[in-house]
């Protein structure tokens, strides 16, 4: 079996320190790339030079919603010159109305943006969306089908929305989420997504998974190492397959499977040249 590691931060003060030894366990345990999204123009340089640095690393540039207040004059320049400069994809970018008083036209109007550079520039999309779930259809209904396919990180929508996204050309991204016993909107989701329209990610370093203590990876129910301010990195996402194939209903090597290829479908131009 091999990973795709579809959204994670890997430029986070958190885990910086630990890169080589990070890059290294995810190899370890057959995660081929990791797509690490910068999250505002502070972390663009970052994020790039690491994609130097490690061939697994593919990168993405956005500005997610809760640092759009950060964003310089001339981040629209900006954020297009990394994203010539790198073979990359487009985000963190989205849409988070968790809290009122956040400033949501301003969302929209950076997210919009956002879309028409995916478009324009032909890159994948990796988009952020909480509670605001009517407002991305409305914007996607303007934009149209995507040409270059995207996806929805750690998927938290309802299941009946699931083929709205999909007939958008977008996929559906699974994080850990889907292993806390009590998310059963996340396990409705995974259970309505097409077979190939999902894809996994760890979102590190955050989402740590809940992962039973037992060394073979069975789940044991009542055995749960939860990790709430434990870190997260990519050598977990092998368990999060696991778990998630169990909520789909299919073998893991078939499910980890889909999930790499339909992954390579999203992250194709970043991988030219690359052996998939
Ligand atoms: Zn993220």
């Amino acid at each position: 079996m091999k990973f795709l590691d579809s959204h994670c931060h890997l430029h986070d003060s958190r885990i910086i320190a630990d890169i080589d030894g990070l890059v290294r366990r995810a190899q370890s345990v057959n995660v081929r790339y990791m797509v690490s999204c910068a999250t505002m123009e502070d972390n663009f340089e970052l994020t790039g030079h690491l994609s130097q640095q490690y061939p697994s690393i593919l990168p993405c540039f956005g500005i997610h919603p809760w640092f759009i207040k950060m964003r310089s004059e001339k981040w629209k320049d900006t954020l297009e010159a990394y994203l010539l400069k790198y073979p990359s994809g487009v985000g963190e970018t989205g849409l988070d109305f968790t809290d009122k008083t956040w400033d949501r036209e301003d969302q929209i109007t950076v997210f919009e943006h956002h879309l028409r550079l995916a478009i324009e520039l032909k890159r994948p999309i990796n988009i952020h969306i909480r509670k605001a779930w009517e407002v991305c259809v409305q914007i996607l209904k303007k934009t149209g089908r995507l040409t270059v396919p995207g996806l929805i990180h750690s998927y938290s929508g309802a299941a009946d929305m699931v083929p709205v996204f999909e007939k958008y050309n977008l996929y559906i991204s699974f994080s850990g989420s889907v292993t806390n016993p009590s998310a059963k909107k996340v396990a409705a989701a995974i259970k309505k997504v097409s077979m190939d329209r999902f894809v996994l990610e760890t979102d590190t370093p955050d989402i740590f998974p809940y992962l039973s203590e037992s060394e073979n990876g069975q789940m044991s129910a009542n055995r749960y190492l939860t990790g709430n301010e434990r870190l997260n990195e990519p050598k977990n996402l092998p368990a999060i397959a696991r778990i998630a194939s169990l909520c789909k209903g299919m073998a893991e090597q078939e499910f980890a499977d889909h999930a790499y290829e339909n992954a390579c479908c999203v992250f194709q131009p970043l991988l030219k040249g690359e052996p998939a």
